[in-house]
């Protein structure tokens, strides 16, 4: 446990102020430990997995953080009724190396994930997309922390398709403004189980190379960044990229944040760049959007933390 640890180092924007108090529990039990310990003090639990599709704010985040990056672990089971394989991994496991270890073990269905940065936990609550594929597409069963005010249980979460939707799961929902912070009856992901088909492991790292490599060309790692700023709508006909450089925003900077040259969607910290620099970014890319395509685009990326006063910027969706 870490106190004023500094989120920009837990974040891939590598942007956001200081936690009051960072916790990284290694198992289950101490997971549990922490937030009964944080919430019978009263003290607000904020959850977080690779930081992957954050936005911390400048001032940080008030109370404590949990991250589940320290829940590793994957392991296989006996296949299910319909006789697909299952696989388990715990909430900190990497996707990347998820989708690689079940390529090793001739198992298909996480490929697409290859390189998406963030942890199994961030991919089930987001329920992340990637070439056409959701979690939910692979997705049986999740283990989860169900946080009360008088003591928390360990669950299980079983699929079922009508809670999904795009960018969409079951554990979203939590009620308070951030997105992040535990809310009555929310969930911690603590593992999450996958069914999967039988596949040629060649193949599969051959297909894992092909969606890295072209991560790589389209510049998602060329600048901190957290991917995607904003949700696709299908009801834009187009993707919201595409409606950003129409808005003629491609390039567009506030302070050290620019709307990525090379991709209409992607807002990168070009160093240095502060939350607020972001945010005054988003909101005057949604503000010209809307005046000049009439789109209200919806902030995929998650804004945590202490931003204060300001009621009137509508960026959590989740
Ligand atoms: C370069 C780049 C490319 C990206 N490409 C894609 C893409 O193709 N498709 C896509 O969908 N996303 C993409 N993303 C966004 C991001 O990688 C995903 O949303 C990822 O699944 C987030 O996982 P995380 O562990 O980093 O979650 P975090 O960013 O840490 O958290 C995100 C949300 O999940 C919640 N959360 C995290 N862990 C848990 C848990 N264990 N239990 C309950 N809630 C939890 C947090 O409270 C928060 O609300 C990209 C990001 C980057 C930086």
């Amino acid at each position: 446990m870490r106190f004023d640890e500094p989120m920009a180092a837990h974040t891939t924007f590598r942007i956001g102020g200081p936690a009051d108090c960072y916790a990284e529990p290694g198992t289950v039990t101490q997971l549990v430990n922490l937030v009964d310990v944080f919430s019978s003090a009263g003290c607000p639990v904020s959850v977080v997995g690779g930081g992957s599709n954050l936005l911390v704010a400048d001032r940080g985040i008030r109370g404590a953080v949990i991250s589940t990056a320290g829940l590793v672990g994957i392991s296989s089971g006996e296949p299910d009724q319909a006789g697909a394989a299952v696989v388990t991994a715990g909430a900190g496991t990497l996707m990347d190396d998820l989708a690689g270890w079940c390529a090793d073990r001739e198992l298909a269905g996480l490929e697409r994930f290859a390189a998406l940065p963030g942890t199994v936990g961030g991919a089930v609550f987001m329920n992340a997309r990637c070439y056409e594929r959701s979690v939910s597409d692979v997705f049986r069963e999740a283990e989860c922390l169900v946080f009360a005010a008088r003591g928390c249980t360990l669950e299980k979460h079983g699929m079922n398709a009508a809670e999904w939707d795009y960018k969409k799961s079951p554990f979203q929902g939590r009620t308070g403004p951030d997105p992040t912070v535990l809310s009555e009856g929310s969930t911690i992901v603590v593992s999450a189980r996958f069914a999967l088909s039988r596949g040629d492991r060649g193949d599969l790292r051959r297909e894992m190379a092909k969606y890295a490599a072209d991560r790589e060309a389209k510049g998602h790692f060329r600048f901190p960044s957290a991917g995607s700023m904003f949700k696709n709508d299908r009801a834009f006909g187009k993707p919201s990229g595409k409606i950003i450089d129409e808005a003629g925003l491609r390039g567009f900077s506030v302070g050290k944040a620019r709307v990525a040259p090379w991709h209409g969607n992607i807002v990168v910290n070009e160093g240095g760049a502060t939350a607020d620099d972001v945010r005054m970014l988003v909101e005057e890319i949604r503000r010209r959007v809307l005046e000049t395509a009439g789109f209200d685009l919806e902030c995929e990326v998650v804004f945590a933390g202490d931003w204060r006063a300001d009621t009137t910027f509508r960026e959590n969706t989740v």
